[in-house]
C-alpha cells in the first residue's frame, strides 16, 4: 500500500509518500507560499535531482492537486495511476481530550476537529484545508488523523491539571496537553527496541529539542508527564519562545510597557528564548559559534538552555522514582554535541555518565552516547514523525 503524509500549515505543506511493503520513502516535497503568487513546489525522490515549479498557488485544494500532479508527472513522478494512493495520513497538532489515538476521518471526526480550532487556532484550521484538500483531489480515498497530543492522554490528573479554578478547566478545557507526542512516541519505541527491553519496564525521559522543544516523562509505556501545556510556550527555552516564566510577567509587562495582549503573545513566542538572551539567533548552530567566538551573550543563552533543560530532566527522574533511559532527538538534540554534554554534566548525582568520544560522533543512526558503566543509558534517537504517521494511517485503514 502506498500512503501519502501530510503536513499542512496555513502558507505551505510538507508531503511524504512511503510505500509500507518496505516502509520506504518514494518521494518527499513541499509547497511554500499557497495563498501567494510564485508559490514554489519541491520535490525529492531518492537518487534523483531535485524538482521545482514555480507558479500560483491560492489555496489548498489546488496545492494538493499539484502535489498529486508532481507524484504522478511522467518525467519527475513516481506513480502511474493518481489511484496508486491508496490512503492519506495527516498530522493534526490538537486533538483536545476527544482524541487519544490516531483514527479515520469521518464527518464527526472533522466537526470535532474544528471544535478543537480555538485550542490550536494557528494550527488545526490548516490541517483542516489539508483534509478537505485532499477529499476534493482523491475524492473516496480513506484519510486517518495523527494528533500531536494524542500519546499524552495517558498523563494523570496530577500532571494535567493546573492550580487554578477548576471551573476554567471544566468550561474551557484548560489543561495540560502536550505537544511533538508522535515524536516522543516514536523515539521511545525506538530506544526500547534498540535496547531490547519492553517499554513498559523503562523509566525513560525523551526530549525532543528542535526549533520547538518538550521534554516528556515516561512510565509503564505512557507518557506520565510532559513539558509543554495547554500550548506550545510552557516548559523548556526554545529557539524563539520563553518557555517557563512566572505568569504575572505578563500583565506586568503589559502594565509597564502599554501593550496588548496580541503583543505579548507574540513577544512569548517570536521574540523570546534563545533569540531574545543571545540577540544572535534562534539557532543553536550559530549560538554555539558565537559562544566560541567568545560572545558573552551567546553563552549566557546556551547556559540558560542548557540549564533548563537539566532542571526538567531532573524533575522528571524525581517525578518517576527513577531514570532508567535519557533519550535525545529533533534538530538540536540529534545534533549538538554541546547541548547534550552540558544537559547531562550535573546530572552524575544520578549515576549518569556521558561518554564523550561517543557523543562526539556523528551519525543519523540510533546510538548510546553514555558509557557502559553509566546507570543511565543515554541515547540519541532520530525522530521520525512521517514514519509513525505513515504506520498508524496503514494499520488503520488495513483494519477498516
Ligand atoms: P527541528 O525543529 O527538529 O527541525 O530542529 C531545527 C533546529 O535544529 C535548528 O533551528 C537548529 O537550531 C538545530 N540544529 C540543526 N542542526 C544542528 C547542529 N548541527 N548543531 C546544533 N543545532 C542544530
Amino acid at each position: 500500500m502506498k500512503v501519502l503524509v501530510i503536513n499542512a500549515g496555513s502558507s505551505s505543506l510538507k508531503y511524504q509518500l512511503y510505500n509500507m511493503q518496505n516502509e520506504t520513502v518514494l518521494a518527499s516535497g513541499s509547497v511554500e507560499r499557497i495563498g501567494m503568487d510564485s508559490s514554489i513546489v519541491t520535490q525529492e525522490v531518492p537518487g534523483r535531482d531535485e524538482t521545482r515549479d514555480v507558479s500560483e498557488i491560492l489555496d489548498h485544494v489546488t496545492a494538493i492537486k499539484r502535489v498529486v500532479d508532481m507524484l504522478t508527472h511522467a518525467e519527475h513522478g513516481v506513480l502511474e495511476r493518481i489511484e496508486e494512493i491508496e490512503a492519506v495520513g495527516h498530522r493534526v497538532v490538537h486533538g483536545g481530550e476527544v482524541f487519544k489515538q490516531s483514527v479515520l476521518v469521518t464527518d464527526e471526526v472533522k466537526l470535532e476537529i474544528r471544535r478543537l480550532f480555538d485550542l490550536a487556532p494557528l494550527h488545526n484550521p490548516a490541517h483542516m484545508m489539508g483534509i478537505t484538500a485532499v477529499e476534493s483531489n482523491l475524492p473516496g480515498v480513506p484519510q486517518v488523523v495523527v494528533f500531536d497530543t494524542a500519546f499524552h492522554q495517558s498523563m494523570p490528573k496530577e500532571s494535567y491539571l493546573y492550580p487554578i479554578p477548576t471551573v476554567l478547566y471544566r468550561r474551557h478545557k484548560i489543561r495540560r496537553y502536550g505537544f511533538h507526542g508522535t515524536s516522543h512516541h516514536y523515539v521511545s519505541d525506538q530506544a526500547a527496541a534498540f535496547l531490547e527491553q519492553p517499554l513498559e519496564s523503562l523509566k525513560m525521559v525523551t526530549c525532543h529539542i528542535g526549533n520547538g522543544a518538550s521534554c516528556t516523562a515516561i512510565k509503564d509505556g505512557k507518557s506520565f508527564d510532559t513539558s509543554m501545556g495547554l500550548t506550545p510556550l510552557e516548559g523548556l527555552m526554545m529557539g524563539t519562545r520563553s518557555g517557563d516564566l512566572d505568569p504575572a510577567i505578563v500583565p506586568f509587562t503589559m502594565n509597564k510597557e502599554e501593550l496588548l495582549l496580541s503583543e505579548v503573545n507574540s513577544m512569548l513566542n517570536k521574540h523570546s528564548g534563545l533569540m531574545a538572551v543571545s540577540g544572535i539567533s534562534s539557532d543553536m548552530r550559530e549560538i554555539v559559534e558565537a559562544m566560541e567566538d567568545g560572545d558573552k551573550n551567546a553563552k549566557l543563552a546556551f547556559d540558560m538552555y542548557t540549564y533548563r533543560l537539566r532542571k526538567y530532566i531532573g524533575a522528571y527522574a524525581a517525578a518517576m522514582n527513577g531514570l532508567d533511559v535519557l533519550v535525545f532527538t529533533a534538530g538540536v538534540g540529534e545534533n549538538s554535541t554541546h547541548v547534550r554534554a552540558a544537559a547531562c554534566e550535573g546530572l552524575t548525582f544520578l549515576g549518569l555518565e556521558l561518554d564523550h568520544e561517543r557523543n562526539a560522533v556523528r551519525s543519523r543512526q540510533t546510538r548510546r552516547i553514555s558509557t557502559d558503566n553509566s546507570r543511565i543509558t543515554v541515547l540519541v534517537v532520530p525522530t521520525n514523525e512521517e514514519l509513525l504517521i505513515a504506520r498508524d494511517t496503514f494499520s488503520i485503514v488495513q483494519d477498516k
